[in-house]
């Protein structure tokens, strides 16, 4: 079966109004990265990480999915297992577009998990009030976000959809923190999606949309389709 896997990074979220670090210098919204999004960060200050994850968890109640969530989940619920939706994003937009199965390379806003047995918890957009697990009350609770010097197990997941799609679709990630490049070369089509042009990446994609996500999504669709369908130009 013809498979497409759809990646996307920070682009995809930046319209809406999400910022990330890597636009600001190493800062993210005024904090020091890695004193904030660190396991070292976090053992030192653990009460500052909190707060931290506390404070997204208010911006994304505040902020609304945009038409390139909206068409992917439009496009999932679609073609459903003939499509990976894999997101390096830690928000939720994709859900709220209504788009299912969303596999969270870097781990998940809206969620705790416990440290100790592993149970994971949605508080939404509410603070984390205790670090107390309320299934195994050992005092592990923490946010389920990936840090800096920590595994990120759904890398295996990663590999193995690469492994079984046909077409590769990259949106607003700049291949800094993943080898995207390498992933296109991995399919046998492949579409990079970004604002900026960069040359060198952008050559290891036999298909380039230099614009933002909302507006390079409903190409992307028709590709997809088209792919699907056994018509890809
Ligand atoms: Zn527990």
């Amino acid at each position: 079966m013809k498979k497409v896997l759809i990646l996307s990074g920070a682009g995809l979220s930046a319209e809406s109004g999400l910022k990330t670090f890597r636009e600001s210098n190493g800062l993210w919204e005024e904090h020091d990265v890695m004193e904030v999004c660190s396991a070292s960060g976090f053992r030192k200050n653990p009460k500052k990480v909190r707060e931290f994850y506390d404070e997204r968890r208010a911006q994304l109640e505040k902020v609304k999915p945009n038409h390139a969530h909206e068409m992917i989940a439009k496009l999932k619920a679609e073609f459903k297992d003939q499509i990976f939706v894999i997101t390096q994003n830690v928000d939720d937009l994709l859900e709220r577009a209504g788009c299912k199965d969303v596999i969270h390379l870097h781990g998940f806003l809206p969620e705790l998990y416990c440290a100790s047995c592993g149970t994971h918890f949605n508080i939404a957009y509410k603070k984390q009030e205790s670090t107390t697990c309320p299934k195994c009350k050992q005092p592990f609770l923490r946010h389920n976000i990936v840090m800096f010097e920590e595994p990120a197990p759904q890398y295996q997941t990663l590999y193995e959809a690469l492994n079984q799609s046909g077409l590769f679709v990259c949106i607003g990630t700049s291949g800094y923190v993943l080898p995207v490049g390498h992933f296109a070369s991995m399919c046998e089509h492949s579409i990079l999606n970004n604002l900026d042009a960069d040359p060198a990446l952008d050559s290891c994609f036999d298909k380039v949309y230099t614009q933002k996500a909302s507006t390079a999504i409903d190409q992307i669709a028709l590709d997809i389709r088209n792919y699907l369908g056994g018509n890809y130009v």
